[in-house]
């Protein structure tokens, strides 16, 4: 099979579909690998990688989407990227399609295969392709959460670790899943002292087995919450509700009681937030002040650290890709139930039931 990368056009995207090990993997499985020269430039990869580990370096997306049998991408492709998409061509990346109905019509229109990274499964019940993103997130949270809490930067002047004869800050993550988990791991390496609040039980057993010794962890009510927020130099915003908007745990109100120059950090800004006061910011300008609560809520946040979130990224893509590659489409996700799920798109049709429902088309 010819596999195709095309340079990623989304403003502000520096990733990559694919490294040059995921490259070299594809032609060591017998396929022709195409990148879009400087594709890799922005995760830190040059053209003479891709070439050594074998691939071949294209000109331009054009010429990508012209001949390749499969697209590898990071984000859902724009508008003038599926234009180029051909009847009977794979595409495998970030697709989104629920609150996006003219992607979702180009894609039909296109008669391409779409198989969408954020609805493969994993025999947990996981997403496998998207815990990365939350593991970068959720251990980005605190390093930005820092920065935030430095007094030239509006925040409390407070350093995470304290130092000798100093006590630490204070760090609340409200949500204990992949995100929270490893926000809560980073500020606990930085000495700071750390609570997670979440609602499942058996998430928080986890939590207390796995990191008893690390950081504490408590049932989350409106009661243990207020009491928590009052004390709290920083506050990482990490729930999710799958397929529903983020609950508003933290509203204007308690900002009254809690510490002047504290900080929030709202990871789940993606989901609309878990705080009231929170609005999407970009990494150009990622902080504001309401009320003296510093807010951090950057809805891109892996785009920051684009080479970790890249191989990451690739790491858990690759069998995947190389399942697609190897047996087609058809016959990998007969094989695979869980990339099955992750099937969006063929021939015109749409193929995902909550797609779907949510755009009002027929499956
Ligand atoms: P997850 O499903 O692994 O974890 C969510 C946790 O929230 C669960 O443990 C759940 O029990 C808990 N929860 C639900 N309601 C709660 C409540 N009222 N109080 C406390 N806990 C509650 O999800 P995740 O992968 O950790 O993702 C968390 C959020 O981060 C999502 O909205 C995700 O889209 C977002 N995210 C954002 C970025 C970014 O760049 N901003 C990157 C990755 C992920």
């Amino acid at each position: 099979m010819k596999i195709g990368c095309p340079t990623e056009i989304k403003p502000q995207e520096f990733r990559v579909g694919m490294t040059p090990n995921a490259a070299m993997e594809a032609v060591a499985h017998g396929h022709d690998v195409i990148i879009q020269s400087g594709a890799g430039k922005g995760a830190g990869f040059e053209d003479a990688d891709y070439v050594a580990a074998g691939a071949a370096i294209i000109g331009t997306a054009e010429e990508i989407f012209a001949t390749a049998d499969m697209i590898v991408k990071v984000k859902e492709p724009q508008a003038g990227e599926r234009k180029m998409l051909r009847e009977g061509q794979l595409l495998f990346t970030y697709l989104h399609l629920a609150p996006d109905p003219a992607q979702t019509k180009d894609l039909l229109a296109s008669g391409c295969t779409a198989i969408a990274y954020e609805t493969v499964t994993d025999e947990r019940g996981g997403l496998p392709l998207l815990a990365p993103m939350s593991e970068v997130a959720g251990r980005l949270a605190p390093q930005v959460g820092a920065w935030t809490l430095q007094k030239a930067n509006g925040g409390r002047g407070v350093l995470m670790g304290g130092v000798p004869g100093v006590g630490p800050a204070k760090v609340l993550v409200l949500g204990g899943g992949v995100v929270g988990a490893h926000a809560a791991k980073i500020a606990a390496g930085m000495g700071a002292d750390v609570t997670v609040l979440d609602r499942s039980l058996p998430r928080l057993r986890y939590l207390d087995d796995v990191f008893g010794g690390q950081f504490r962890n408590g049932y989350s009510s409106a009661g243990l919450l207020a009491e928590h927020l009052t004390q709290a130099d920083m506050v990482i915003g990490a729930v999710l509700i799958p397929g529903a908007e983020a609950p508003k745990l933290v509203r204007r109100e308690h900002f009254a009681s809690m510490k002047p120059g504290s900080v929030l950090v709202d990871v789940a800004i993606d989901q609309g937030g878990c705080f009231e006061t929170s609005h999407a910011t970009t990494h150009a300008d990622p902080i504001y002040d309401v009320d003296g609560i510093m807010h951090y809520c950057v809805a891109n946040m892996p785009g920051a650290v684009a080479r970790t979130s890249t191989i990451a990224l690739g790491n858990a893509t690759m069998p995947f890709m190389l399942a697609l590659a190897d047996k087609g489409w058809k016959q990998a996700c007969a094989d695979d139930p869980h990339l099955l799920n992750g099937l969006n798109v063929h021939a015109g049709q749409l193929t995902y039931y909550a797609v779907g429902e949510a755009l009002g088309i027929d499956v």
